[in-house]
């Protein structure tokens, strides 16, 4: 294997990290976790049993992967970003195995901001794009820019992460001239 770990971090026996993948000062990585290649995982990363990361997956410092999370290739996951996994956790009564855990998904290139709670239970649309500080409570579309808390859809942003503006049904963007076309209130699709 020809991941870097750094001497502070944990890597526990039967983790499965892929080449060129890095992995910081203070992480933790459990035995069940599959990262896959050309990961980082800053400084501070806790990645829980059963959590599958794709390839290219930067997640930046003090970000919890718990389990039942599901990263896709490319995912963003910006500084001290929230992952949950119970959705009415209590203390005195306790939800705490694997029964218990919702599936979160990230798609495909999708970018989650510092300081974002995602509420366990949703699918986060490929290249969909979670503004810092939002709190995500349902399913996000595709290429969709979402804000506040709650979080609400406040526009579309391309593959590069510009934001796109749509006056009529198509456009284009104004960065890299990748095209897209609206499909519906809250579906747009990549044309060129
Ligand atoms: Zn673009």
């Amino acid at each position: 294997m020809s991941f870097f770990a750094h001497e502070s971090a944990y890597i526990d026996d039967g983790a499965t990290i892929g080449d060129s993948t890095k992995i910081w000062h203070f992480c933790h990585v459990m035995s069940g976790a599959e990262i896959g290649e050309h990961c980082s995982l800053g400084q501070n990363v806790f990645v829980a049993n059963r959590v599958i990361i794709g390839n290219h997956v930067k997640i930046q410092n003090n970000v919890s992967v718990y389990e039942g999370v599901i990263l896709e290739d490319y995912v963003f996951c910006g500084p001290s970003m929230v992952f949950t996994n119970v959705k009415t956790p209590r203390s005195a009564y306790p939800r705490n195995t694997s029964d218990n855990y919702l599936t979160t998904r990230v798609k495909y290139g999708a970018s989650i901001g510092a300081n974002a709670t995602v509420i366990c239970g949703v699918t986060i649309g490929e290249w969909a794009f979670v503004a810092a500080g939002a709190v995500i409570t349902k399913d996000v579309p595709p290429y969709s820019l979402m804000a506040g808390v709650p979080a609400r859809h406040i526009g579309w942003v391309c593959e590069c992460g510009v934001t796109l503006a749509f006056a009529r049904e198509e456009t284009t963007c104004d960065n890299c001239g990748k095209q897209y076309r609206q499909v519906s209130v809250d579906r747009i699709e990549r044309t060129a």
